[in-house]
């Protein structure tokens, strides 16, 4: 910690420092004026919005008597709304541009170089804060360390290292001869409650802070199911118990009933995907209190026909699938995150996921909670998720309501993380 006097100074002689390190606290104060603001707790719109801001922090929202600050920034025209939250994305991962032989044509440098362009795009996009559920090598955490310290521009990563599961399932790369890739603990492999718990302590130890663990089969490997459980119900708690042990939350990918019903009862925090959902899978999931982040846009943007013929025909079976689950625990009313998978479609669409929600009957309002306000609970950051004071001034502007156009998040404007400034629509 800086003390006071320190960091005064430090903040006389850091202003061209601020651009290359955002993350350092400022004794700068702003104020940032907009037309209105979302209130995404009470769902409505506040018209002005003067937000104070001091130390990365907001200190002030429409007071009656508004401070003198050092700086002021208007945004006319704009609707100013915390910035947004992705609960699953894949930094390093590119679909588009060619996936398959990653693991085994990428070093850690390639992987991360080509996460923190991706990060970019996302924060530009106006995702403030995203999990990353597994990259190989930790190159997902050296991108977060990147962003934290300043180097690079990107949104706050909550990073998981390897996924885990086992040999042969959906987090494993597979298609190769024995000698290439040997699975291990230390990978993301593992064959027992034993090395489920070593695997977690492993991503632990180099810096994840979230565990992933895939708890059934998948569209994007080579089993032939598409959805069934793999590891057992022991190997699943090994991981959950893991997880908690060191106050971290765990997301599960699980795609079909058991696996789904499997990884609830096993305590996972969210269950992803769940593309094959039942009403008796939704009811444990409701019962155990697990959060559910569904991933519908990729359903969408990804053609079948660029995926290998195995892979399309997985795809192709939970298409339908995945929007009616999505029907159904809206109508079950679990707790719904929102979550894309970006890297299986491109980095920065993110926000494309909203309109999807609303199209099969989320209301515009809990989208942009599940983005927001719920995400804040399931990513364990009660320091954002609002405009209110005390939290992190971390905040996007739109033109227009989003709570009748959830496209317009799709073109966001203006995009503040920490109180620095990354994106702001040009001067008139
Ligand atoms: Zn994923």
């Amino acid at each position: 910690m800086l003390t006071k006097p320190r960091l005064l100074a430090h903040a006389a002689t850091a202003a061209l420092l601020v651009l290359a390190t955002p993350a350092l606290a400022r004794a700068e104060t702003l104020t940032l004026k907009a037309d209105r603001y979302l209130d995404v707790a009470r769902g409505v719109l506040v018209s002005p919005a003067v937000i104070i801001i001091k130390d990365r922090a907001i200190t002030a929202v429409n007071p009656s008597q508004p401070p003198t600050t050092d700086r002021t920034l208007e945004l006319p025209g704009l609707t100013l709304m915390p910035g947004l939250m992705d609960a699953h994305t894949h930094l390093t991962l590119d679909v588009a541009r060619g996936w398959r032989h990653d693991a085994v044509t990428k070093t850690a440098g390639d992987l991360a170089l080509i996460g923190a362009a991706n990060a970019e795009k996302t924060l530009m996009a106006g995702f403030t804060t995203i999990r990353d559920l597994g990259a190989a090598d930790f190159a997902d955490v050296a991108i977060a360390r990147a962003v934290e310290d300043g180097l690079t521009p990107g949104p706050h990563i909550i990073a998981a290292g390897h996924a885990t599961g086992i040999t042969g399932g959906h987090c494993d790369i597979t298609g190769y001869v024995p000698s290439v890739l040997p699975p291990s603990p230390e990978r993301g492999i593992a064959d027992s409650p034993d090395e489920f718990t070593k695997a977690v302590r492993y991503q632990i130890k180099y810096g994840a802070r979230v565990v992933k663990i895939c708890a059934t089969a998948g569209v994007m490997s080579d089993e032939a199911s598409v959805g069934a459980q793999q590891p057992s119900l022991a190997e699943l708690k090994a991981a959950a118990d893991e997880a908690h042990r060191h106050g971290l939350k765990i997301a599960a990918h699980a795609v079909g009933e058991a696996g789904v019903i499997a990884a609830a009862e096993a305590g996972v925090d969210s269950i992803e995907h769940a593309s094959l959902l039942t009403p008796a899978a939704a009811e444990v999931v409701r019962r155990h209190g697990a959060y559910l982040v569904p991933t519908l846009y990729l359903l969408d943007a990804v053609d079948p026909a660029s995926l290998p013929p195995a892979l399309m025909k997985k795809g192709l079976q939970i298409r339908e699938a995945s929007k009616e689950s999505f029907k159904l625990a809206l109508r079950a009313k679990l707790k719904i995150v929102f979550g894309t998978d970006a890297g299986v479609y491109p980095h920065g669409d993110n926000a494309k996921e909203f309109y999807v929600r609303t199209q099969l009957g989320q209301s515009a309002l809990e989208a942009v909670r599940s983005s927001t306000l719920y995400a804040s609970a399931l990513l364990d950051v009660p320091d954002r998720g609002q405009i209110k004071v005390g939290l992190l001034a971390d905040l996007i502007a739109v033109e227009g309501d989003p709570l009748t156009d959830v496209r317009i998040l799709e073109n966001v404007r203006f995009v503040m993380k920490e109180g620095h400034v990354y994106k702001q629509p040009p001067r008139p």
